[in-house]
């Protein structure tokens, strides 16, 4: 999962919370400038010397913006921790469902404003209750995060990966035709049924791929992948199944 992924913080709060501030501030200047504040404060200070206000004022002029720049800088990382945290999968730590279905439905709207391609996979991994029965629940869940790794190393930068089942992952091919996203699949599916799991036996995924139509939403391009990915299941697993694809229709 690359950093660039990651990125996808909610910044808006923390712009918001800037904007007021700075309305603050001129409020607070505004009022001092009608209502002659700060004359009336220093005829004060010069009439109670004993009390050295000058002094105070001073101190509270340096502290407090100091104090706000830190507490600005915390709150904007406590911020982007708990964003990060409601987007990300806890076993693999890739985006999960929630974060993938908001992007899903955000790359649709770009691709339909700009002309641009755009494709899902979906992608199951086959027999999946076998290998947690046959190795225990802690096996497969390693199995998990591995997969995740090596699906997130073989994806483009641009592209984005979630989480979006137990063993149902989803990859949204930004600018990515349907033969191209087919392609990315069967490069997938290929490293997948080659790479070993640490368990004792061969693991494969199913894919099922969808490109976006003109006018389509989000949710019928999901749909079409995911009657895919249940025609790849049906051809027999271990295959991918697209527009184009060689995956037989029941
Ligand atoms: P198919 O090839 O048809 O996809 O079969 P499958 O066994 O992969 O599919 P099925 O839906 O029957 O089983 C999915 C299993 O995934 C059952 C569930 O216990 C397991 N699972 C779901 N989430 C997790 C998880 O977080 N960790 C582990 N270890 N297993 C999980
Ligand atoms: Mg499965
Ligand atoms: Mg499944």
């Amino acid at each position: 999962m690359s950093r660039f992924k990651h990125k996808y913080l909610d910044l808006r709060r923390l712009v918001g919370e800037l904007v007021l501030a700075i309305l603050l501030v001129v409020l607070v200047f505004l009022l001092t400038a009608r209502f002659e504040v700060s004359e009336w404060l220093m005829e004060w200070a010069k009439r109670h010397e004993e009390y050295e206000l000058d002094d105070l004022l001073l101190s509270v002029l340096v502290v407090g913006p100091v104090y706000l720049l830190v507490f600005a800088y915390r709150r904007h990382r406590e911020i982007g921790k708990l964003v990060e945290q409601a987007n990300t999968d806890v076993l693999t730590g890739i985006f999960n469902r929630r974060r993938g279905m908001e992007l899903l439905a955000r790359e649709v709207r770009r691709s339909h404003r700009y002309h641009r391609h755009l494709s899902v996979i979906l992608c199951d991994i086959d027999h999946f209750k076998q290998i947690n029965d046959q190795f225990g629940h802690p096996v497969g869940d390693r199995v998990l995060q591995s997969f995740a790794r090596l699906a997130s190393a073989r994806v483009r930068d641009l592209d984005l990966i979630a989480r979006t089942g137990g063993e149902e992952f989803m990859v949204i091919a930004t600018e990515t035709s349907g033969a191209g996203a087919v392609e990315l699949a069967e490069r997938l599916r290929s490293a997948v049924e080659t790479t070993s799991f640490g368990v004792e036996r061969a693991v494969t995924a199913s894919f099922g791929v969808s490109q976006l139509r003109p006018g389509e939403s989000y949710a019928a391009l999901m749909q079409r992948a995911d009657e895919r990915l249940y025609w790849a299941k049906r051809g027999g697993r271990n295959r991918v199944s697209g527009p184009g694809a060689t995956a037989a229709k029941p």
